[in-house]
């Protein structure tokens, strides 16, 4: 039951070129399964390819072009010969704004990178995951979504519909033993977060009752062990990982 050996599972992993998603991928390949890694940059798939050193590939894949989305999911059945046995829906982007001032655009653009195409990729893996009876699908919200944020109304509505959505998904899988969960980070240290300056990174650091930032780490270990034998029994949750900010 303790065992975190992942080999002959194919894990897929979006937005796997750099921060949390990077993290996840090398955990998993660490682990010995087979990683397939998407960027949205034909260098950034090469670059995946590479540092998971035969143990993976990247590929390509924009979401917000959701077409794109679903080739991605065909590109892995085709690379690997079979479906994902465990999906990690990592990609995210922000547009931030006061929602007075915000364009329809930045809105749009932020629920169909974070949220349609997250839908669109669990509505593929999950046919091939019912019929197997098994199949672990590991959605990234963020404590936005759970507490708000003044200047991320898009992301927010993205990030806790991901969370409904998240908890819907794994009622209607759960007989045919496939969880869903979400893993919530806080505010870990990756380029997403490197646009904030020394002052913002301070005040945010001081409300973490753990008193620092998070690391990737950090989410990738929540992360592997939602797709681990150790979490069978765990669907429909959200894991936060955040220092302890949820509590502050
Ligand atoms: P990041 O460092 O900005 O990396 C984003 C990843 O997503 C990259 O691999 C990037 O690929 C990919 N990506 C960017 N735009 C995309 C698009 N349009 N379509 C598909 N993929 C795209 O982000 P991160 O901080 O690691 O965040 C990862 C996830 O955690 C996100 O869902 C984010 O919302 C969530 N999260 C992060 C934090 C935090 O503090 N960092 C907190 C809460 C939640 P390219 O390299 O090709 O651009």
């Amino acid at each position: 039951m303790f065992n975190l050996d992942f080999t002959g599972k194919i894990v897929l992993v979006t937005g796997a070129s750099r921060g949390i998603g990077k993290a996840i991928a090398q955990a998993f390949a660490s682990l010995g399964a087979t990683v397939c890694g998407s960027a949205t940059s034909q260098k950034g798939a090469d670059d995946i390819t590479a540092y998971l050193d035969g143990k993976g590939y990247g590929f390509v894949m924009n979401g917000l072009e959701l077409e794109s989305v679903t080739k991605l999911f065909d590109d892995v059945v085709a690379k690997c010969g079979s479906a994902p046995d465990i999906l990690v829906n990592n990609a995210g982007i922000t547009k931030d704004g006061l929602f007075m001032r915000m364009k329809d655009q930045d809105w749009d653009d932020v629920l169909t990178c974070n949220l349609t195409s997250v839908a669109r990729l669990c509505k593929a893996a999950i046919a091939p995951m019912m019929k197997k009876r098994a199949g672990r699908i590991i959605n990234i919200t963020s404590i936005t979504g759970e507490i708000g944020n003044a200047g991320q109304c898009n992301y927010a509505a993205a990030k806790a519909g991901m969370i409904g959505f998240s908890k819907s998904l794994a009622k209607e899988a759960a007989a045919r033993g496939i969880t869903v969960n979400c893993v919530a980070p806080g505010f870990i240290e990756t380029d997403m977060t490197a646009v904030l300056n020394e002052d913002q990174l301070k005040a945010w650091v001081n409300n973490i009752p753990l008193k620092r930032a998070g690391r990737v780490e950090d989410i990738a270990g929540a992360v592997v062990f939602l797709a681990s034998d150790m979490a069978s029994y765990i669907t429909g949750a959200t894991i936060d990982v955040n220092g302890g900010l949820h509590c502050a």
